[in-house]
C-alpha cells in the first residue's frame, strides 16, 4: 500500500529534525544561521505539464519557493538549483530554461550560489532550495495561530485549478491559465506579513487543506466563510468546493489579531496587493469552511501517494 506524503514526513523524518531550526516539520521553511530555508522541487507529469512552456518552469520551480519565503516574513536572498534532464527532452531548451530563470533571479534579486546538473531516464525534476532574510524579528510559523485572531488570505483562490483544467481542455483561458503556469510569489508582502502575522503559510496545496496545517499546528480550529474566500472574475461562478480544494494558489494564508486590522490593510494597499479577511480562530480543532446556510463545503486538498 502506498504511504501518506505527510504522515511520512510526520512519522520518519521529523524524529531525525531534531534541531529547534527544523520547527518538527511542521512549517514551510527552517531557520538556519540566522536565515529562512525552504527547498521544493516541482516535476513533470505532476507539478507541471510536458508541455508547458520550458522558461516558465524555469521560473515557477523558483517562484514556489519565494512564496514560502515570503509567507515567512522573509525576502529572497539566494538559491541553489537543481536539474535534473531527461533522456529524451531536446537538450536545446536547456538554454530556454536558464534564459527564464535568468529572468526571475533579476526580477526578484536572488543570486544563484550553485546547484546541481544530472540526467536521467525519467521525468525532468527541477528542484531549489532558496535563502531569505527575515524583514522582521519574528518569523511567523504556522503553529501561531490563537482563538480570536481574524484569518486573512492575498489575492484570489482557485484560479491556478481552474487554468490547470482549462489546459487541459485545451481551452487558452489566459485569465487562469497564466496562474497556473506562472504563479506570483508575494514577496512584495513579506515585510506585512513579518509586522502583522502571527500564524502564516502559503496555500499550495488548497486552501481548505492548508487551512487544516495551521489548525493542527497551532492547536486551534480555523472557521472560514465560503463567501468570503476571494474569488477573481474567471472565478466568480466556480464550485467553492473546487476553488478551495484545487492548489497552486501561491497566495498567503495569515492570522492576526483584531487591532492590525487596519494596518494590514493599509500596507496591503500599499503593496497594490489585495487582502481578504476570510474568518476567525476558534479554539478547538481542524479548519471547517462554512457556506451561507452554515453547511460545510466538502474538502478536498493536493497530497502525494508515495510508492506502491
Ligand atoms: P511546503 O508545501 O510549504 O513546501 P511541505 O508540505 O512540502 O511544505 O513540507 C512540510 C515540512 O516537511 C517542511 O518542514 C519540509 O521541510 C519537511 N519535509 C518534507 N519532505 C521532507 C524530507 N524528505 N526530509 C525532511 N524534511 C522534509
Ligand atoms: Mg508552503
Amino acid at each position: 500500500m502506498s504511504a501518506d506524503e505527510f504522515e511520512t514526513i510526520a512519522k520518519l523524518f521529523a524524529p531525525l529534525a531534531r534541531d529547534a531550526g527544523a520547527r518538527g516539520l511542521i512549517d514551510d521553511a527552517a531557520l538556519f544561521a540566522g536565515h529562512v530555508v525552504t527547498t521544493d522541487a516541482i516535476v513533470e507529469g505532476v507539478h507541471f505539464r510536458p508541455d508547458d512552456p520550458i522558461d516558465t518552469v524555469a521560473k515557477k520551480a523558483l517562484r514556489v519557493n519565494l512564496s514560502d519565503l515570503a509567507a515567512k516574513g522573509a525576502r529572497p536572498a539566494a538559491a541553489l538549483l537543481t536539474l535534473i534532464w531527461p533522456d529524451a527532452r531536446p537538450s536545446a531548451q536547456i538554454a530556454e530554461f536558464a534564459r527564464g530563470l535568468g529572468e526571475d533571479l533579476a526580477r526578484y534579486e536572488v543570486a544563484l550560489l550553485g546547484g546541481d546538473t544530472t540526467s536521467t531516464p525519467g521525468p525532468l525534476t527541477v528542484s531549489v532550495t532558496a535563502f531569505g532574510v527575515p524583514c522582521g524579528a519574528r518569523t511567523p510559523s504556522r503553529a501561531d495561530a490563537r482563538p480570536g485572531q481574524d484569518i486573512w488570505v492575498t489575492g484570489t483562490i482557485g484560479d491556478a485549478v481552474l487554468g490547470l483544467t482549462a489546459l487541459n481542455k485545451g481551452v487558452a483561458d489566459v485569465r487562469v491559465t497564466e496562474r497556473y503556469l506562472l504563479p506570483e510569489p508575494r514577496v512584495g508582502f513579506a515585510e506585512t506579513i513579518a509586522r502583522f502575522a502571527a500564524a502564516s503559510m502559503d496555500v499550495s496545496d488548497g486552501l481548505a487543506q492548508d487551512a487544516g496545517k495551521i489548525a493542527a499546528a497551532s492547536g486551534v480550529a480555523l472557521r472560514i466563510e465560503a463567501d468570503r474566500v476571494p474569488r477573481s472574475e474567471a472565478g466568480r461562478d466556480a464550485d467553492i468546493a473546487v476553488l478551495v480544494s484545487g492548489g497552486d494558489d501561491y497566495e498567503i494564508l495569515f492570522t492576526a489579531e483584531p487591532a492590525s486590522r487596519a494596518g494590514i490593510e493599509a500596507a496591503a494597499r500599499g503593496a497594490g496587493l489585495a487582502v481578504s479577511r476570510i474568518g476567525v480562530v476558534e479554539a478547538g480543532e481542524g479548519a471547517r469552511i462554512l457556506g451561507p446556510d452554515g453547511t460545510p463545503v466538502p474538502l478536498a486538498g493536493y497530497r502525494h501517494r508515495l510508492g506502491r
